[in-house]
């Protein structure tokens, strides 16, 4: 199984087309896409998702971006709440006595 997060956090949900049916993806809480068929992986990272792992351990807690603006702490560089780009602050860093 294959773990996805979306290029973009405005993402909400992927839809597969086959021949056959639809299906709909949609990430968990922690923007991480759980896709089982590895042909739609393989199409969603077509589309520009990016592996998990990749991440580096993007679904563990602590991990990913804090927003140097608003301290939102977000799987993207792109801040979720208020759109600023952090580019200073690297994703393995902890940041204490932060909520
Ligand atoms: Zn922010």
């Amino acid at each position: 199984m294959a773990r996805l997060v979306a290029p973009d956090k405005g993402v909400r949900e992927v839809k597969i087309e086959t021949e056959t049916r639809e299906r709909i993806y949609r990430p968990d809480k922690g923007g991480v896409y759980s896709v089982e068929n590895k042909k739609h992986a393989n199409h969603m990272k077509q589309e520009g998702f990016i592996e998990a792992s990749l991440l580096g351990g993007a679904s563990t807690a602590g991990s990913g971006f804090i927003c140097s603006a608003c301290g939102f702490h977000g799987f993207f560089r792109k801040c979720g709440r208020c759109q600023h780009e952090t580019t200073d602050i690297q994703m393995d860093s902890t940041i204490e006595g932060e909520q």
